[in-house]
């Protein structure tokens, strides 16, 4: 930073961003508009924090004044403003937040962009809140007049350079508040035309709860849709006010709406998405419901509305029953939050097993974007344990690839003599197919539950037990054969002396070597022997720490097949 002229201090923007600034300037030519929608989206974050510190009786000017939305256009010159009286921005904010803190969001957005290599469209600048400086998508030079609301608050004015810097000075501001004011690019001359401005503010700000002025008219009509009844919302504002606040471009594959009186009072509009790109450590990490206190928001993106593996729901839930300036642990565990959790969780659930047995289709596309996530709820949601596992589904060696089934089907349609459920885990469904220890239950028809997700290994052993039968691994050795398998064939002496002289060739490789009684095609298998981890899982442990010793496999040999046969008549010639 340095200072020039009259108070005006120069600063250059954070490597990152100039990387942003670039790409935003100079790839991104579709759906430009969306600037527009991020930077009212800033102001009405500025609203709903002073809306909020009005609540706390905090210091500031001007508090009865109406909290709202100003867009100004003058076509003749290319100039389009927006203008709020929320929180504002002290000098510091304006430094931190506009030029030189790279979000956390930024680098994420730049590493997804590149992973990608593809243009970054505006979902993806929806979701990753690079929010204001899409600005430059369609300005040149952009000023920003601030002033923090608190009494002792002072004027400041941010510009940007042409350099990848910025200026701050001081100037007169009298009233709380930001103005942004951009001077358009030749080829986005057109948002300065009321009419265009009217039209995207409508697209996409319908349902934000200030007023938005324009000449002097009010542009949006809808509000804090949740607290309205049912009977007054068409099918279409519902998916708008998804569209809204999530910033998605697809339809929700449901929502629920809710109003619950007694124990603990809320509203809740909550919606199952469809069809995104969903990175499921960002969905469990960042994402929450949106809390508001009749219809003040409170928090965004709120992480104890919802428990961990149901963070793909998006909404918003107002109540006026949780306190509002305490902690985090301490809200987290009050009584009111966790009755709204348990409803919201029970709810949740309710909608998934009513797609499930009436709408399978619809709960194909849910299983094929969440199902990952929304499995683990069998090893963190006790309290519904049961209910999870009745909605699992799963491909088996006897589903057509892509078809699932549950355990329920599963359970109906086993074989008599069978008296567990089997699975095995691995990479992908071809491999598994094609494994040797999948023979013996194709040659006898039992069906066994195809596991390649890699989560399935950390959840479905946990099941442990489904209506009376165990979940059984057939990597395992002590697998029990149908009983017609079980007849002891007298194993002949060469037999036992071939594999008494395998047992101690490998001795420092397998703990055993055993005569097959599953085989079919293959001459050998490997299984692990009771009582160790499941190989699959092993693996993932070995990955994950490198002390982890490989364990030895018991070895099955498959004393018809051709190969076997040979060797050990080779054995018996010496
Ligand atoms: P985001 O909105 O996702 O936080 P932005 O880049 O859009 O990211 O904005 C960065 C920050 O700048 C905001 O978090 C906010 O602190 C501040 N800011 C932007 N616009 C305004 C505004 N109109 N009033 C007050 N603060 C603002």
């Amino acid at each position: 930073m340095e200072q020039t002229g009259k108070n005006v201090s120069k600063f250059e923007f954070q490597a990152e961003i100039k990387q942003l600034l670039d790409l935003i300037a100079n790839s991104l030519y579709t759906h430009r508009e969306i600037f527009l929608r991020e930077l009212i989206s800033n102001s009405s974050d500025a609203l709903d924090k002073i809306r909020f510190s009005k609540l706390a009786g905090e210091d500031m000017i001007e508090p009865e004044e109406e909290l709202k939305i100003e867009i100004e256009t003058d076509e003749k010159n290319s100039i389009l403003r927006v203008s709020d009286n929320g929180i504002g921005m002290t000098k510091e904010d304006l430094i931190n937040n506009l030029g030189t803190i790279a979000r956390s969001g930024t680098a994420d957005f730049l590493r997804k962009v590149k992973e990608q290599e593809r243009s970054f469209d505006k979902n993806l600048i929806g979701q990753f809140g690079v929010g204001f400086y899409s600005v430059f998508m369609v300005a040149g030079s952009v000023t920003v007049d601030t002033r923090y609301a608190a009494s002792d608050g002072k004027g400041w004015r941010w510009q940007n350079r042409p350099d990848y810097g910025f200026n701050i000075e001081e100037i007169d501001k009298n009233s709380k508040g930001t103005t942004v004011e951009l001077k358009l690019k030749e080829d986005a001359k057109e948002f300065s035309k009321a009419e265009a401005v009217k039209q995207i503010i409508n697209k996409y700000s319908n349902f934000l709860d200030f007023p938005i002025y324009l000449e002097g008219k009010r542009l949006n009509t809808v509000g804090a849709l949740w607290h309205r009844k049912k009977e007054n919302i068409t099918p279409s504002q519902y998916s708008e006010f998804y569209k809204f606040i999530t910033h998605e471009e697809n339809e929700p594959l449901g929502f629920s709406h809710l109003a619950i009186e007694g124990t603990v009072n809320f509203k809740a509009l909550i919606f199952i998405p469809s069809g995104g790109d969903f990175d499921l450590y960002r969905l469990q990490s960042e994402r929450g419901l949106h809390l508001y206190s009749n219809k003040i928001l409170i928090k965004h993106d709120h992480k104890d509305l919802l428990p961990e593996y149901l963070r793909f729901v998006r909404g918003v839930v107002d109540t006026e029953d949780l306190p509002l300036n305490v902690s985090r642990e301490v809200t987290q565990h009050s009584p009111a939050m966790v009755r709204i959790r348990k409803f919201l969780t029970t709810e949740i659930l309710k909608l998934l097993k009513s797609w499930a047995d009436t709408e399978p289709s619809k709960y194909k596309e849910f299983c094929k974007d969440f199902g990952p996530l929304f499995k683990t709820g069998i090893n963190t949601d006790f309290a519904n344990r049961g209910k999870i596992i009745e909605l699992l589904r799963f491909q088996t060696s006897m589903t057509e690839e892509g078809e699932t089934i549950s355990l329920k089907d599963y359970k109906q349609r086993m074989h008599p003599d069978q008296k567990e459920i089997y699975y095995i885990c691995g990479e992908n469904r071809e491999l598994l197919e094609s494994h040797p220890n999948l023979e013996y239950f194709k040659k006898k028809s039992l069906e066994v539950l195809l596991l390649s997700e890699p989560v399935d290994i950390f959840v479905v052993p946990s099941i442990g037990e489904y209506d009376g039968l165990s979940l059984r691994s057939i990597d395992k050795a002590d697998i029990e054969v149908m009983p017609e398998d079980k007849i002891e064939e007298s194993q002949d002496n060469l037999t036992k002396s071939f594999i008494a002289f395998c047992k101690d060739l490998l001795a420092d490789k397998v703990k055993d070597v055993v005569v097959s009684r599953r085989l079919v095609d293959f001459p050998v298998t490997l299984l692990a022997p009771k009582d160790s981890l499941d190989p699959q899982l092993e693996r993932m442990v070995r990955m994950m720490s490198k002390d982890q010793p490989v364990s030895k496999k018991v070895m099955e040999v498959n004393m018809s097949h051709p190969l076997i046969r040979n060797l050990s008549r080779i054995y018996l010639a010496d």
